[in-house]
């Protein structure tokens, strides 16, 4: 089994309410061989809500507690997005995912890239705080751009 987040299966679940479809990954949920996840609506997040930057590193500082989740309008909500990692853990588990598929460019998602902390829509490299976790337990994380190329390798392997 493949999860999935939310967003990429078409659910209208980000920051300002709406959806990143890809319909590749709609398709393996049609078929049956993904559930979605959305670790922010986890983490006790509503949709919309404000918009979140990781400032001071990337997910993998988060964890180690030297980065923090700030909203735009300033809120440290770093504790939300670990408990939305740990929730998704549990759920990946109980799932026996195989592969999670993650949204590029998310604080929980991101999984090479990431906004980098100043609001400024600059990106830089890094992963959200659900892909540190979830490859911390070594659970392989790729993005919806990087998805295909891996389950090719497993192919070959
Ligand atoms: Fe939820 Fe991740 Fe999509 Fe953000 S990127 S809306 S946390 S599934």
């Amino acid at each position: 089994m493949i999860l999935v987040s939310s967003c990429l299966a078409g659910l209208e679940v980000r920051y300002n309410g709406t959806h990143s479809l890809d319909e590749r990954i709609q398709n393996l949920l049609e078929e049956g061989q993904a559930v979605t996840v959305c670790p922010e609506l986890l983490g006790g997040f509503i949709t919309p809500r404000e918009p979140a930057e990781i400032q001071g590193g990337d997910g993998e500082d988060v964890l180690r507690g030297t980065a923090k989740v700030i909203e735009k309008s300033g809120r440290d909500v770093t504790q939300m997005y670990v408990d939305g990692a740990q929730r998704t853990l549990i759920k990946a588990r109980e799932l026996g995912a195989t592969m999670v598929i993650l949204k590029e460019y998310s604080p929980s998602c991101g999984s090479a890239v990431i906004y980098n902390g100043k609001f400024a829509d600059q990106k830089t490299a890094g992963v959200g705080v659900t892909t540190a976790l979830l490859r911390q337990h070594g659970i392989q994380v790729v993005s919806e751009t990087t998805w295909l190329g891996s389950m090719q390798e497993q192919d070959r392997s």
